[in-house]
């Protein structure tokens, strides 16, 4: 789904936070372990989502109405900007 230019100065893809991503071994893609496992199962989710044969327009409207309310949860959290 997402990506990031490689460098030493890259933002997370998922969250925005700038990090180094040079280690020892493999460059990161993502700040942290949240960062990374959330961009798997969002992933899985689009794969899923996209693949469901939906019975009628009532039951996607339903879905997709939560997705929006849980969509409307993301914030930013006091401790960033
Ligand atoms: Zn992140």
């Amino acid at each position: 789904m997402k990506t990031s230019a490689i460098g030493t100065n890259t933002k997370c893809p998922i969250c925005g936070t700038p990090f180094n991503c040079f280690t020892a071994g493999k460059p990161k893609t993502y700040c942290s372990d949240l960062c990374r496992e959330f961009n798997k199962y969002y992933n899985a989710v689009e794969d899923r989502l996209l693949k469901i044969n939906f019975y009628d327009n009532k039951a996607r409207k339903s879905l997709k109405s939560d997705l929006w309310a849980l969509s409307n949860k993301i914030v930013i959290k006091k401790d960033k900007k």
